[in-house]
């Protein structure tokens, strides 16, 4: 057990707040559980209560069924315990949030997964300085650096209209990249139907329920080739290489992830059109965050945490890795 200032604990099974009695995002289930987004590593089932955002809760709703969850909207305060906590966007995906507890004077911020980059499925990220600061680092390496979002889309759009025969086959994450994969499609003005995979459809219908328009979908299934030929078809990364995409029309095999920087990652999925597109804060965000917000300590989780710990030290803030379990690359 590591000790975060005198009153919060990092435990393997996740973050304990010790005057709330409650756990952040924990990997086992808990009495009181605060969770700061539904990625699955993030949110778990069989909570005794959950405190989340609305959207949040929705999205572990259709995983898990029904939770016994209490909504918290962005910026609102409650009182738990002995500390004072509020929700703010984290920029990551749906219903993200970062969680700002503030106990006997000093702020403790946990980021969850965060980016800094615009995404129009959900705020952008607020920054809150404070005391202690706990961030992930799944792309703590100064090798990640994604590049413009609007350039990768073009790039997609580009092989898309060079062969209309074809269709271009972007694997993303069903929670959040799919969503904004969509949305970035719409925002360089494509308007024509987009085709999807099957998994992905009840979170497409959750995101338009909260108000986030997709534009014309389409189920792939039922359709013909010829009528999917010049067009997006968006599948979680699971289903690029199985036997679902040779109903395809010779598909362009595209993945949209942070990983995709990396050469090999992109040849082990047979991936022809690598889009670098992140969730996730790359290099130049984490270092950004962490000088704006000024913290006294700085707290690492999953990722790889040395680079960071030792941009921390040199920059004169004390900083330490956290050894989470449970914590994935799933939503990268
Ligand atoms: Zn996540
Ligand atoms: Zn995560």
């Amino acid at each position: 057990m590591a000790r975060l200032g005198s009153w919060i604990e990092s435990h393997p099974e996740g973050i304990y707040v010790r005057p709330a009695d409650a756990w952040i995002d924990p990997s086992q289930p808990k009495a009181r559980a605060w969770v700061t987004h539904g990625h699955a590593d993030h949110a778990r089932g069989g909570h005794g209560a959950v405190l989340a955002t609305t959207e949040t809760l929705a999205i572990m709703a259709t995983r898990y069924g029904p939770q016994s969850g209490q909504p918290i909207a962005y910026d609102e305060t409650i009182r738990v315990g002995d500390v004072d906590v509020r929700f703010v966007p984290a920029g990551h995906v749906l219903g993200s949030a970062q969680i700002v507890m503030e106990h006997k004077g000093e702020r403790v911020v946990v980021s969850g997964d965060y980016k800094r980059r615009p995404d129009p499925t959900c705020p952008c990220f607020v920054p809150v300085p404070c005391d202690i600061f706990v961030t992930e680092a799944t792309f703590g390496l100064p090798v990640f650096r994604h590049p413009d979002t609007g350039s990768e889309i073009d790039r997609l759009l580009h092989r898309l209209h060079s062969d209309p025969s074809r269709c271009v086959l972007v694997g993303a994450y069903a929670l959040g990249k799919a969503q904004r994969i969509i949305t970035e499609l719409r925002a360089r003005g494509h308007d024509q139907p987009i085709y999807f995979h099957g998994a992905i459809e009840r979170l497409n219908q959750l995101y338009e329920s909260f108000g986030i328009s997709l534009g014309e979908l389409r189920h792939t299934g039922g359709a013909t080739k010829a009528e999917m030929a010049g067009h997006v078809v968006i599948a979680p990364p699971g289903a690029l290489n199985d036997r679902w995409s040779r109903r395809l029309p010779d598909p362009v095999t595209a993945m949209a992830s942070g990983w995709m920087r990396i050469r090999q990652r992109a040849r082990q999925r047979n991936v022809e059109l690598p889009l670098i597109i992140s969730d996730h804060a790359d290099w130049d965000e984490l270092t950004t965050t962490i000088r704006e917000l000024a913290p006294r300590e700085v707290w690492i989780t999953h990722g790889r945490e040395e680079a960071l710990k030792h941009w921390c030290m040199t920059h004169q803030i004390t900083a330490c890795e956290l050894n989470l379990v449970g914590y994935e690359d799933e939503d990268d």
